[in-house]
């Protein structure tokens, strides 16, 4: 038996998806006239309370467009340090934004209004305008740790006083809203941006949809072009994301309670010397012996993950890893390692 664990990114599109991307009507998106793609915007605008959305390539690509938006070269953005918009775009604040970046200390990536307050510079020449603040819901390095809303309102409320825009990094905003209960619709209320990933648990091939209103999003239609992320009949892989919407949402509470049985598994291991909880579909674990040897070990059972340090590994759960490959996993982690 084999089981891709690296990434919620593996899935391959279901039949049933591969049937509505066959099936859709499409046009040239960058003249606007890919009726697919303006449909997957709206529903997903709608879905979380904003007024527009924008079709992206990546994650990446919508949250750089949203800092690129929310700020002016010489500014600074506040985030936590395990941040993906930090860590994972390869510098992209600075190249594409020029934009600086006071990073915090978060729990599992989680940062407070009392932390972020008294990081807002102050007017002076010379400081950089802070004008941004990032979230991410789920926090990926955080191991799938979740915001709940109430705990955003609060730093929505320092932003607003502050005159500081808000973005969420969303990738996984559908496995923090089946965690924690919240609804979409009220997301919209807190924050100026939010991405949402359509080819993470939602398990479309391609995609992302950066939220905001309308004039943000006009704005972003140009960044987005000069970035080169302007895509012709890209209705295709919309009809994919809308298909994920519809479908794939709900079923994202398997993967929690799969990743759950896995961390079970690992907490009783001699070789295992510390797993953090496992809040949403994302296992971190640390390893007595090195990351690398483990990762070895479990390949040659067909079992493939990454780490993410030296004595860490990390296990995501998706929709492509079915219950009879999680009791597999479940026996071998019981092996000796
Ligand atoms: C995956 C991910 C993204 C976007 O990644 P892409 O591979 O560019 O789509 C953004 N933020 C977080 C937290 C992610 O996990």
């Amino acid at each position: 038996m084999t089981v891709d664990l690296r990434s919620d990114t593996v899935t391959k599109p279901t039949p049933g998806m591969l049937e509505a991307m066959w099936g859709a009507k499409v046009g040239d998106d960058v003249f606007g006239e890919d009726e697919t793609v303006n449909a997957l915007e709206e529903k997903a605008a709608k879905l979380f309370g904003m007024e527009a959305g924008l079709f992206c390539p990546s994650g990446t690509m919508t949250n750089q467009v949203a800092i690129k938006c929310f700020t002016q070269p010489l500014d600074e953005l506040i985030a936590d340090q395990a941040s993906h918009v930090y860590r994972y775009e390869g510098g992209g604040i600075a190249f594409n934004s020029a934009v600086s970046t006071r990073l915090l200390n978060g729990d599992r990536g989680r940062i407070t209004a009392e932390m972020i307050a008294p990081e807002i510079n102050a007017e002076n020449v010379h400081y950089p305008r802070t004008s941004l603040v990032v979230l991410e819901n789920t926090v990926n390095k955080g191991g799938g740790s979740c915001y709940k809303l109430d705990d955003i309102k609060p730093i929505a409320a320092l932003c607003k006083q502050k005159g500081l825009k808000l973005h969420l990094d969303g990738a996984r905003i559908f496995n923090a809203l089946a965690n924690t209960g919240d609804g979409a619709a009220d997301y919209g209320k807190y924050f100026d941006g939010i991405s949402v990933c359509l080819s993470k648990g939602l398990g479309a091939p391609v995609g992302s949809v950066l939220l905001a209103d309308k004039e943000t999003i006009k704005y972003a239609r140009r960044v987005r072009k000069v970035l080169g992320g302007g895509m012709r009949q890209a209705g295709f892989l919309a009809a994919a994301g809308i298909y994920a919407l519809d479908h794939h949402v709900e079923r994202l509470k398997i993967d929690h309670a799969h990743a759950q049985i896995l961390a079970d598994a690992l907490n009783g291991q001699s070789w295992v010397s510390y797993v953090m909880p496992a809040d949403t579909n994302i296992v971190l674990f640390d390893t007595v012996a090195p990351a690398i040897e483990v990762l070895q070990k479990l390949l040659s059972k067909g079992i493939r993950a990454n780490s993410t340090d030296t004595h860490r590994i990390r296990f995501v759960t998706h929709l492509d890893v079915h219950p009879r490959q999680v009791e597999y996993i479940v026996e071998v982690l019981g092996q000796e390692f």
